[in-house]
C-alpha cells in the first residue's frame, strides 16, 4: 500500500498562510485533509479514503470526484468511502489532482481561508468565504 504523506498540502497552505491577515489566521491551523491512500489493483485504481477527503475538506464527494474523473480523464465511481478509478494512476498524480482541487475549489483565493462553501447562483457558481465574505466566480465542473 502506497500512501502519499500530506505535507503537499501543507505547503500550499504554508504560502496561503504568509498571506492572511492575522484575524483570520486561525481558520487555516484547524484545515486538515488526510492524504489520499492509493492502491493499485490490476488496471483499476483504489482510493481507499476518497470520502474522508472530501468530508475533510467539506464539499460533496461527488464534486470532487467529478474533478478528478475530468484531471485524468478517466471513468469512475464512489463505492462507500473509496472510488474506483478505471486505469493505473501514481500516488502522487493524485496528490496533485487533489491539491489542484483545494486551490481552485476550497481555498479562498481573497484571504486564503479553506473555510468556504460553493454557491449556485443561476448558472454560476461561486466560491463563498465564511472567513472574509468574498465571493469568487469558480469553474463550473
Ligand atoms: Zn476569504
Amino acid at each position: 500500500m502506497d500512501e502519499v504523506d500530506f505535507y503537499d498540502y501543507e505547503a500550499l497552505l504554508d504560502k496561503a498562510y504568509e498571506e492572511l491577515p492575522e484575524n483570520v489566521k486561525h481558520h487555516t491551523s484547524r484545515f486538515e485533509v488526510p492524504a489520499a491512500i492509493v492502491n493499485i489493483e490490476g488496471n483499476k485504481t483504489l482510493i481507499e479514503n476518497f470520502k474522508d477527503i472530501a468530508d475533510a475538506l467539506n464539499r460533496d464527494p461527488n464534486h470532487l470526484l467529478k474533478f478528478i474523473l475530468r484531471e485524468v480523464a478517466t471513468a469512475g465511481t464512489l463505492e462507500g468511502r473509496r472510488v474506483v478509478l478505471q486505469g493505473r494512476f501514481t500516488p502522487y498524480l493524485i496528490a496533485n489532482k487533489m491539491k489542484k482541487y483545494i486551490k481552485e475549489y476550497v481555498i479562498c483565493p481573497v484571504c486564503g481561508s479553506p473555510d468556504t462553501k460553493i454557491l449556485k447562483k443561476g448558472r454560476f457558481h461561486f466560491l463563498k468565504c465564511e472567513a472574509c465574505g468574498a465571493e469568487t466566480p469558480i469553474a463550473h465542473l
